[in-house]
């Protein structure tokens, strides 16, 4: 700790700090940030709610893609192609060029860095088959998917931060973010936290903050992300004032198992697993002839559900599909998929090596985000320039949009997107970040407002609880920004997260203390999705076209004349969300491979 003083504001005293970079996150994404700054000679802090190898990350199963080529023919160029034609034209073309071409030296250096990834018979990284990858613009899938038995995610996380324990680097673990520290020329000057274990109050002050909070999941009932998952990110960038970004594209996931919703990785039909309906038949043959069950993810989950709503779905209450994967045998599932084999076992009570496995499509990953330009820099579009930079603020991983995902992710997309975007921060961060340079000091008041916000949280004496507030938020999230979506829903969906924002007032908060206080930061987690929520159903609501994620009964046509464009959405503090627009990157940035121009999405 430096430049340690204990200066009060109001009923807080605070504890300083000054670093030249400080990472709000431990998941892949904040790691691999975290590490570079280490390494690039920056003074760095990484605060994160949770001990780092509990992050989301850790629970991430079916793999990372990178055209290494290692099992059959591949190219960084099949891989953009397939990830613009994922995002339904909606991705950055410069920013998913970058990603694509910079996979491979990625995982390479992940392999380097000690990663535990299964092997082929001749000794190379496994690459399996996933949802949307395929060869020579989508003849026939890929072997593209990294991967780590069904246990990637757990693989990269740990190798991370062990490579981030080499670096100097300081963790404030359990450390909760509160929020960030503005001056008056709209720059980033650091953040202000809560030690959860002991209660003490902390300003950061940086040169550059990078948020890598990961995604807000919990905004829905049923969802395959941690607890943790509640967007403090885009809380914190929403209640500085700034924009996020396409945050009406929220992901389902085909493979939820039924009901409990844990996740059932895309690697289960990479490994050859296949959906059946109520009449045993292979019913994503009609909806994707060629890609098949390996269809991108919003085209499986459309699918199923429309065989659900007519009346195929499979139990006694029609409300499920099949996943069979008993034909595979026990041997390739107790090497490949072990993981998935387990959590069928305890919660389906299934054997998967004799039965089919009960699964509905469930919330996965938010498309939406804090919007950045592919070297990580947070925008503020303003009438003249829609790339302008708000300095001092970077975002990576989940929490931001890039955009490489559009409206619509592929699977492996996105452990990708953490480490290669987590070194972009690195990289950019050594060119703009002068090492130990002195910070003029914060504004006067700096974090009063924060705390003002917290204190009144802390002593919230309403009439309703913390879990009832956000059950009815989640209800909500679930019943009206769905897999398909109607105008009529859509506005209810909006009156009802208005009416919700209001009863937030009423709002009971029954723990007072400062430490270990889990109904508190609970609260404050709600106040988080409350900002991502309504800016997702408000931006749901406008977008009058189905693309990616977004299927909307009443617009079942993309409509690339008037909506290819990214939504920017603004909230205040009571609820009110404004919205603005912003072009789609169609270029690239090298000569190395043309523009993809928008054309019809069949698989
Ligand atoms: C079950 C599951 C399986 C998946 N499988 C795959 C896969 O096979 N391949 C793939 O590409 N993608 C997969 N995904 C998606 C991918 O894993 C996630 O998108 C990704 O891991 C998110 O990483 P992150 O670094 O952005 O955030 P996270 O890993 O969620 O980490 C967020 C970090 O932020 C910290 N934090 C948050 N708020 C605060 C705060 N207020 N104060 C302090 N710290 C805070 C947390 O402590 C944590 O360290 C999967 C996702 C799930 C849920």
């Amino acid at each position: 700790m430096n430049a340690f003083s204990k200066p009060s504001l109001g009923a807080y005293n605070v504890i300083d700090h000054t670093y030249d970079v400080v990472v709000v996150g431990a998941g892949g994404s904040g790691l691999r940030t975290t590490l570079g700054m280490g390494a690039a000679g920056l003074k760095t802090a990484c605060i994160t709610k949770v001990f780092p190898t509990r992050s989301h990350t850790v629970a991430a199963q079916g793999g990372i893609s990178a055209a290494l080529g290692n099992m059959g023919e591949d190219d960084w160029r099949w891989h953009m192609y397939d990830t613009v034609k994922g995002s339904d034209w909606l991705g950055d073309q410069d920013a998913i060029e970058y990603m694509c071409r910079e996979a491979v030296p990625a995982i390479y250096e992940l392999e380097h860095y000690g990663m535990p990834f299964s092997r082929t018979e001749d000794g190379k990284i496994y690459q399996r088959p996933f949802g949307g990858h395929m060869k020579e613009y989508g003849k026939e899938p890929a072997m593209r998917a990294c991967a780590a038995a069904d246990r990637t995610g757990h693989a990269m996380l740990h190798t991370l931060y062990q490579q981030s324990l080499k670096h100097e680097v300081e963790f404030f673990v359990e450390y909760f973010a509160l929020d960030l520290i503005m001056d008056s020329e709209g720059a980033c000057r650091g953040v202000m936290a809560w030690n959860l274990e002991d209660g003490t109050i902390h300003r950061f002050r940086a040169q550059q903050v990078v948020l890598a909070t990961g995604g807000y999941g919990r905004a829905f009932l049923s969802c395959t992300s941690a607890h943790t998952c509640t967007g403090d990110g885009g809380g914190m960038v929403i209640r500085a004032g700034l924009p996020v970004q396409d945050m009406e594209f929220v992901q389902f996931h085909p493979t939820g198992i039924f009901p409990a919703g844990c996740l059932i990785t895309e690697g289960a039909r990479g490994e050859g697993g296949y959906l059946t309906n109520s009449e045993g038949e292979r019913f994503m043959e009609r909806y994707a002839p060629t890609a098949k069950d390996l269809a991108s993810r919003d085209v499986v989950s459309r699918s199923m559900t429309v065989e659900i709503n007519e009346g195929r779905g499979v139990g006694p209450n029609k409300d499920h599909i099949l996943l069979h994967l008993e034909h595979l045998g026990a041997d390739i599932l107790h090497e490949r998929l072990p993981g998935i084999s387990e959590t069928a076992r305890v919660f389906a009570g299934v054997d998967v090596t004799k039965e089919a496995i009960p699964v509905l499509p469930t919330v996965h990953y938010n498309m939406g985000g804090i919007p950045t330009n592919y070297r990580t820099e947070v925008l503020r579009p303003t009438a003249s320039n829609p790339d302008a930079v708000v300095p001092g603020l970077m975002a990576v991983g989940e929490a931001a949009c890039v955009s490489v995902h559009g409206a619509n992710r592929l699977g492996t997309n996105s452990l990708l997107d953490l480490v290669v975007f987590g070194r972009a921060a690195a990289h950019r961060a050594a060119e703009i970040v002068k090492p130990g340079a002195s910070q003029a000091p914060l504004p006067a008041g700096a974090g009063e407002a924060s705390l003002a916000r917290f204190d009144k949280t802390r002593h919230a004496k309403g009439g309703t609880t913390v879990a009832t507030l956000r059950d009815t938020l989640q209800r909500t999230m679930q019943g009206h920004a769905a897999v398909f979506r109607n105008s009529k829903s859509l506005t209810e969906g909006v009156e009802k997260m208005t009416k919700l924002w209001g009863g937030l007032e009423d709002m009971h908060v029954s723990d007072r203390s400062l430490v270990w206080n889990s109904d508190l930061m609970e609260a404050l987690e709600l106040d988080n999705l409350m900002g991502n929520a309504m800016t997702t159903m408000v931006s749901a609501e406008a977008r009058k076209e189905s693309r990616g994620a977004q299927a909307h009964d009443d617009f079942p046509d993309r409509d690339d004349a008037n909506w290819m464009k990214h939504t920017i959405s603004y909230c205040d503090d009571k609820g009110a969300v404004k919205l603005e627009y912003r072009p789609v990157k169609m270029q690239t940035l090298t000569n190395e491979v043309s523009v993809f121009p928008p054309k019809k999405r069949v698989y």
